[in-house]
């Protein structure tokens, strides 16, 4: 892409109303536009990293057995009457009206919706275990919304649902999704710790919170030092195997939101050098409840013997707008942005230092050209601009790489390959900077 015909409306001072590193970084960088409190248009730039996101969040699902499909965000009251959760939401439900009175919702969750379409689409034991899911629009009316994307009205949840004949099935279900978590969080870049938690509105008996460490974050956790170490496995990890001793490692020890948190236990079981009481953001949550939704909906399936047996159900978030922020403020510094690789919008940012010199010109076009063929992304900025401001516009924006091509350094034949997050620079011929970062 070339920045002179690309729509990248960054801003050069501080928004006041920004409290923290990621939600300023974002307006100033252009990911994002506030319409309306907590309902954010996602900008080009922004968008590229939003659905860079939902891919590996999408990959690592697909790998662990998930099927995708696509649930509208409107509902029908009357089918969350069905489960008795339509008058215990609260003021949390946008409820709308349509022109024949019907009462509909935006959908905050979708358990309801997804638990329907399954009691419709499944009748025989042998058609299960499924586990579905979306990346969907949800809409929560929040009463603080606050930091940006973090805490939105109008946000992008991944929320995946199982369906298992009994408790075990439904236990392994949500022992896969645990682990695939693991691998995504890792995927993104970011270190995001599993904590026992409560269950909320969902319901159900057990639950973890997927969260990462940090001081802006609104949640506020206990935890053994020792699950900071601990591996995240690999792309090996056989799903339909035995994941028991991999999630007893991962769960042994103590980590708690403070809603769970038994301070006599963690007192007792984690070393005073050890404890860690921190704040952190949670990027995903996972719960397994039974036949919460499946008893009062009556979704059931035909055993072999003939008789009916109650779905068992989990529900599993990932907060895919809310990371963009979290990831943000994991990796960021004064000048702005440093995106890791696997979620930047592009991997690198070509710098044309003297516009309008022929020379650079055209050994930027050369490289832009190479650089897409080789199916590297690229944002070149060939505007007219001065090379600080250039400069300073890359680091804001954060693509992992930079290459700069000045006069002096093209007389001699070499570009300038610079690393965004460890700001080392070294000075390279083309085909050596195209090969470091392709
Ligand atoms: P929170 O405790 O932050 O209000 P939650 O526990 O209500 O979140 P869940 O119902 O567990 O949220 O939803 C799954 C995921 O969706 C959360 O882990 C979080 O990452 C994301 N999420 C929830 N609410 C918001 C929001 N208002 N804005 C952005 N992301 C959100
Ligand atoms: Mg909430
Ligand atoms: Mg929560
Ligand atoms: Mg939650």
């Amino acid at each position: 892409m070339r920045l002179s015909r690309y729509f990248l409306p960054t801003l050069k001072d501080n928004p006041a109303e920004a409290q923290i590193a990621s939600h300023r970084l974002m307006l100033r960088a252009g990911l994002i536009r506030q319409e309306a409190a907590g309902i954010y248009a996602w900008l080009p730039l922004g968008l590229r990293v939003l659905e860079r996101i939902a891919r590996i969040v999408r990959e690592e699902l697909d790998r662990a057995g998930a099927i995708e499909l696509l649930m509208p965000t409107l509902q029908l009251a009357d089918l969350w009457r069905e489960s008795g959760r339509y008058d215990a939401y609260g003021p949390e439900m946008l409820r709308i009206r349509d022109r024949h009175e019907r009462e509909l919702l935006y959908g905050p969750t979708n358990e309801e919706m997804v638990t329907e379409i399954v009691r419709a689409g499944v009748s025989s034991w042998r058609e299960l275990p499924r586990n579905l899911y979306q990346v969907q629009w949800k809409f929560r009316d929040e009463q603080r919304p606050r930091f940006g994307v973090m805490r939105g009205r109008e946000f992008l949840m991944k929320d995946g649902y199982s369906f298992d004949l009994d408790e075990a099935g439904a236990r392994r279900s949500y022992q896969r999704m645990f682990v695939a978590y693991l691998r995504t969080f890792a995927r993104l870049g970011v270190k995001a710790i599993p904590m026992r938690a409560e269950t909320g509105p969902i319901g159900g008996d057990l639950s973890h919170e997927f969260i990462v460490l940090a001081d802006t974050g609104e949640s506020d956790v206990y935890c053994d030092r020792a699950v900071l170490d601990l591996a995240v496995p690999g792309v090996e990890v056989d799903y339909d195997g035995d994941l028991e001793a991999l999630i007893r490692a991962w769960t042994s020890p103590y980590a708690a939101t403070s809603d769970v948190h038994d301070a006599a236990r963690y007192e007792a079981e984690v070393p005073e050098a050890r404890r860690l009481h921190t704040r952190g953001i949670e990027v995903g949550q996972i719960f397994y409840f039974g036949t919460k939704y499946s008893q009062p909906m009556r979704a059931q399936v035909t055993m072999p013997d003939g008789s009916a047996r109650l779905l068992h159900g989990g529900s599993y978030g990932i907060g895919v707008s809310r990371l963009v922020g979290a990831i943000i403020e994991a990796c960021h510094d004064d000048a702005g942005i440093a995106w890791p690789d696997a979620v930047a919008p592009y991997a690198v940012g070509l710098l044309d230092l003297r516009p309008g010199d022929a020379a650079t010109g055209a050994a930027c076009a050369g490289l832009y050209a190479r650089l897409q063929r080789a199916g590297v992304g690229v944002l070149f900025d060939d505007t007219a601009a001065r090379a600080g401001e250039k400069f300073a516009r890359m680091d804001l924006i954060g693509l992992p790489w930079q290459l700069s091509v000045g006069p002096r350094g093209l007389a001699q034949g070499t570009v300038e390959l610079k690393r965004r997050a460890s700001d080392a620079r070294i000075e390279l011929d083309v085909d050596a900077a195209i090969a470091r970062i392709a």
